[in-house]
């Protein structure tokens, strides 16, 4: 006679479910940190905000994993910042506006462009 210890299937369902969030949380939270977060809390989900610590900034912010995952900064902070940079730019010089988006964590993507230059 066989001795069963009977799973339910409903078991099953949920360890595979689980096994699949942990990928995906493994796989958005190291979006994350190359993004320069230090996400606070779980995965809240692909499309969700997720409160996390900006490094190069320490100020805690809720970006969108799929939002970082398209280039963009996801913190207003240093979205504050690079606005910052760009007055001082007309002010001062382009050279500066570069070091000042390095000094938040930001390396600039082309050569900085005024926005009289069509
Ligand atoms: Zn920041």
């Amino acid at each position: 006679m066989v001795r069963s210890y009977p799973r339910t299937p409903s078991s099953d369902r949920e360890d595979a479910g689980r096994l699949r969030s942990e990928a995906a949380e493994a796989k958005h939270t190291a979006a994350m940190r190359a993004a320069g977060y230090e996400p606070l809390e779980p995965c809240p989900g692909n499309g969700k905000p997720w409160r996390s610590r900006h490094l190069p900034c320490g100020n805690i912010v809720s970006p969108r994993p799929a939002y970082l995952s398209a280039g963009r900064v996801g913190c207003a902070e240093c979205a504050k910042e690079s606005r910052r940079a760009i007055f001082q730019e007309r002010a001062g010089g382009a050279g500066r506006a570069e070091a000042d988006m390095r000094s938040v964590g930001l390396e600039p993507m082309e050569p900085y462009r005024n926005s009289q230059t069509p």
